[in-house]
């Protein structure tokens, strides 16, 4: 009897006859770079991070707001691999700081060299800026001697923050990243160029009323671009790559590829190097 030889080609079409073409290929993978799993009160992390693994999202940048929740941060970088962990004091959470605060987050990062700060920044939307930024630019020394990455909140400061930037002369960290970021488009290039800084988008991006975000998402370099779901939930980092892409005009799985490796690029603790930052689209 004759043997039948049917090309391997025409087997796999058969194979996948009638089979939607996946929207993501298989080696798309994610990474969630401002996330708050400490959060997490009704479903067990363990879990959150389950679901979001199998769904290719493989890291997850998990944000301290304050004191108080250094430690679960440290300990869910302990126990998973994947979770990279920042401590710091979000400007909301500056008042009833114990006086020693800043001695307790250099004993940590010390112990904890991969660690990075976060999160930190000016919120104009609150009464205290003037304490914010005594806590702010504490924090930034911090990150400037002991070469961490920053995680940066800041609403209706721009101003404020690029003053504090400019008389640090240099005393930067190695690399800043803006987390949900809404503009104005207009300091992304001088951010780069001055401070290696990225730009992460948030869920807020599928509001399409927030132009500036929108603006300031069109105006950044693709190498430069980030995407975090700001929740305890990591899942929604995935609609956001989605509305990037969208933005962006640039095939999905695409720019999820460029997505993740800028998050790698962006996450490296370390000496700041000046002068070394280059501006691609
Ligand atoms: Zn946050």
């Amino acid at each position: 009897m004759p043997l039948i030889f049917i090309p391997r080609r025409q087997i796999i079409e058969m194979l996948y006859q009638g089979r939607k073409t996946p929207k993501h290929n298989i080696m798309t993978r994610y990474i969630d770079a401002h996330c708050h799993l400490q959060n997490n009160t009704s479903q067990n992390v363990t879990d959150v991070i389950s679901s979001a693994v199998a769904q290719n999202i493989v890291g997850f940048v998990c944000n301290a707001t304050n004191p108080d929740d250094w430690d679960s941060v440290l300990n869910l970088g302990k126990m998973c691999a994947s979770v990279y962990g920042c401590i710091g004091i979000h400007p909301w959470h500056i008042d009833n700081l114990t006086p020693n605060w800043h001695t307790r987050m250099i004993e940590i990062l010390a112990q904890h060299p991969e660690l990075m700060i976060g999160e930190i920044g000016l919120d104009n939307s609150r009464p205290n800026i003037d304490a914010q930024q005594k806590v702010f630019m504490a924090q930034m020394d911090i990150a400037h001697i002991m070469g961490r990455v920053v995680h940066i909140h800041c609403v209706h400061a721009i101003d404020k923050m690029l003053h504090i930037f400019r008389h640090r002369h240099g005393m930067m960290p190695p690399a800043i990243v803006m987390h949900s970021f809404s503009g104005p488009a207009n300091v992304i290039d001088r951010l780069i160029n001055e401070y290696n800084a990225y730009f992460s988008y948030s869920p807020m991006i599928h509001d399409s009323r927030r132009r500036g975000m929108r603006a300031a998402l069109c105006a950044t370099p693709n190498n430069r671009i980030l995407a975090e779901s700001d929740c305890e939930n990591p899942l929604r980092v995935l609609d956001v790559v989605n509305t990037i892409s969208e933005v962006k005009s640039t095939d999905v799985a695409q720019m999820a590829d460029i997505i993740y490796s800028n998050t790698h690029q962006a996450l490296k603790n370390g000496p700041t190097e000046p002068n070394t930052f280059i501006i691609g689209k």
